[in-house]
């Protein structure tokens, strides 16, 4: 069983829904309707689904800034297993490899029926980044979808949970969870 002082969480992908929301913004805001969540079969968006280069990347970029009409929401589960982690556990660690936490953090403020200071954002701007931070703050189990990513925090002596999502699905040696039901059975409450 782990203990929620012990364990931290990527974000996109883990916590938020942001594929769909990618998924939402061309839809809603460029008419892109052949593209779906299953497709993402890969962590480089131009590498798997059909979509101008140049578009995925207004895109990403309209989402880390915020600036975007359809909502962002969490994964299924989510706000609930970390408001039960937050009642007896804080900050909840976050590590992004955004390059800038503020609006992800404002949006975790309004999903989270929590005090602002029971989370804490660190937005590393790279994936390898990820690994120092999580280093120095004694975590020993990450929560993370981008499966390249798992390698070097294995490698570092944190354990790598990897969360279920079409982009991940390749062999691999690690925990991994496909929901945030049985994520919350690992964890000592
Ligand atoms: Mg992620």
């Amino acid at each position: 069983m782990i203990d929620p002082a012990s364990l931290a969480f990527d974000i996109d992908g883990v916590f938020a829904d942001t594929m769909s929301l990618f998924l939402d913004i061309a839809r809603e805001d460029y008419h892109i309707y052949n593209v779906n969540y299953e497709d993402i079969s890969c962590y480089i968006l131009e590498e798997c689904i059909d979509m101008d280069p140049d578009l995925i990347e207004t895109i990403l970029i309209r989402i880390m800034n915020g600036t975007h009409r359809p909502p962002l929401k969490p994964i299924a589960g989510a706000t609930r297993v970390l408001t039960r982690i937050g009642r007896i556990h804080r900050p909840i660690l976050f590590v992004t490899a955004r390059p800038y936490g503020e609006p992800i953090y404002q949006w975790m403020q309004n999903i989270l029926p929590l005090d602002g200071d029971s989370v804490e954002v660190v937005a590393t701007g790279s994936f390898d980044a990820k690994i120092d931070v999580l280093a120095n703050r004694d975590i020993s189990y990450f929560v993370e979808d981008r499966l390249e990513t798992c390698y070097p925090l294995f490698s570092s002596g944190v354990t790598p949970i990897l969360f279920k999502q079409p982009w991940n699905r390749k062999r691999h040696p690690f925990m991994e969870v496909g929901t945030w039901k049985e994520l919350e059975s690992l964890i000592d409450f």
